[in-house]
């Protein structure tokens, strides 16, 4: 058996409880084994795999809050610190119903190729809770967030692990624990990213992995001969990275005519209006359903019981699918959709959305494919650019921030096209993404000796 499929095996038993966990180890070791084979005496030596699919330590704790009605909750705090050999570990923290520890593992494993693509000195990390931020007064988000970080604040520090947001997490819940990291160590440092402006956050950084999503799709295009403008698309998703993707969709002139929330789906064939989105979910904090009394032409239409999530918004015919939801919500059925509507780009937004067998479906059918883990990379690469300008104590403009942001959209796509190349896989953007990712992750690894 070689290296690449010994080490797969052992992952799949020391983790069987955790398949979110295994199949993002599933894909990245597909996409390696060229780059291991060519030299497997020496990973196999030092255990590179086995180590990069350990994290470095994992954080479980109790986050006890009161409601508003004075019953005491509790839920599961974690936090994966999965790899620092490039940098300190990075990643968000995701609040949510169905977070375990197998989830924040598979997020936390792909933030560290993630991160590393980005080309700054970022190690990988993952956390969050089981909370549901649904329906929870302002009063119970703060109670939640300052019981989660009186118990993380041990963990982390600017020069140790930087969280971020993520699902359930924006820019009012990193503000509540932001103050009381402060309170609790007494130290005003740029120890989370994604804080309001006054406060040491980034401009561009909400609007980043939106924007981001959009560089990367429109340089994929163009190097293979096509211009975004004029091209139809559909989005999943309706929070943060869907916003942004769909105003700079816009923007580069394409029309986005779909999206979705986790109730159901809008088509609008007008055109998606972003702003409307954003009054929607960012201030009102409601259904997409109130989509259509903006816009009477549109058609809103409500998940069923026992439909799949997003599962409406891959039946519209487009050029363009931009998953910006969760993972997991494109399976093969949808690709096929997809596929027989023509569709030429699937461009991720979100991690790993699209599951094994449709990644494969649309790469044998010469779709272009752009994995989450560059495409999605965005939003951490300005947290990056935040994490800069907090330790120079500096702010930069909106077009700087907006200007490096793009560079590195674009530096991320030409490393994932290069080493697919290198290694004879042309137009694999997964591949390349995650060898490319790899090779900087594994390279610090042997430096720095068995650790
Ligand atoms: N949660 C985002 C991601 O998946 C952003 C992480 C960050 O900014 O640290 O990449």
């Amino acid at each position: 058996m070689s290296y690449v499929d010994e080490v797969l095996e052992l992952v799949k038993e020391k983790n069987a409880s955790e398949p979110l966990f295994i199949q993002a180890v599933t894909e990245v070791f597909e996409s390696l084994k060229p780059v291991i084979e060519a030299n497997e005496e020496l990973y196999r030596k030092e255990a590179i795999l086995e180590r990069i699919t350990e994290p470095e330590r994992q954080i479980m704790f109790r986050v006890p809050w009161v409601d508003d009605k004075g019953q005491v909750q509790v839920n599961r705090g974690f936090r994966v610190q999965f790899n620092s050999a490039i940098g300190p570990y990075k990643g968000g923290l995701r609040l949510d119903a169905s977070v375990n520890l197998g989830m924040l593992k598979f997020l936390g494993f792909e933030q560290v190729f993630k991160n590393s693509l980005t080309t700054l000195p970022m190690g990988g990390g993952k956390g969050g809770s089981d909370f549901n931020p649904k329906g929870k007064s302002d009063r119970e988000i703060m109670a939640f967030c300052q019981s989660f970080m009186t118990e993380l604040y041990r963990h982390i520090g600017a020069d140790t692990d930087v969280p971020a947001g993520d699902l359930g997490t924006g820019g009012r819940e990193i503000g509540y624990m932001f103050g009381q990291y402060k309170r609790l160590r007494n130290v005003y440092e740029g120890v989370l990213t994604g804080k309001g402006l006054t406060f040491g956050g980034s401009l561009a950084r909400t609007e980043a992995t939106g924007y981001g999503l959009l560089y990367f799709t429109k340089e994929m295009l163009a190097c293979n001969g096509i211009d975004i403008a004029g091209k139809t698309a559909v989005v999943s998703g309706s929070g943060n990275v869907a916003i942004y993707a769909i105003q700079k969709a816009t923007q580069m002139g394409a029309k986005v005519i779909a999206c979705s929330d986790r109730n159901g789906w809008v088509l609008d064939e007008e055109g998606i209006d972003y702003k409307i989105l954003k009054e929607i979910k960012e201030v009102k904090r409601t259904s997409l359903a109130e989509y259509v009394n903006y816009r009477p032409n549109a058609k809103y239409t409500a998940k069923e019981a026992g439909d799949k999530m997003d599962h409406g918004v891959w039946t519209v015919k487009a050029d363009i699918a931009l998953p910006c939801g969760r993972e997991n919500t494109i399976d093969l059925e949808d690709a096929k959709n997809l596929v027989a509507n023509g569709v030429i780009a699937v461009a991720e937004g979100a991690n790993m959305p699209t599951n094994l067998e449709a990644t494969k479906y649309f790469q044998a059918n010469g779709v272009l494919f752009a994995p989450g883990k560059a495409s999605n990379a965005g939003g951490v690469a300005t947290s990056g650019l935040e994490m800069s300008q907090n330790s120079e104590r500096l702010s930069w403009t909106f077009e700087e921030v907006d200007e490096k942001l793009k560079n590195i959209m674009i530096s991320i796509f030409h490393a994932a096209d290069d080493a697919a190349k290198k290694y004879g896989m042309e137009g694999n953007y997964v591949a390349g993404a995650n060898i490319a990712g790899f090779e900087k992750v594994a390279t610090a690894m042997l430096a720095q000796g068995v650790c």
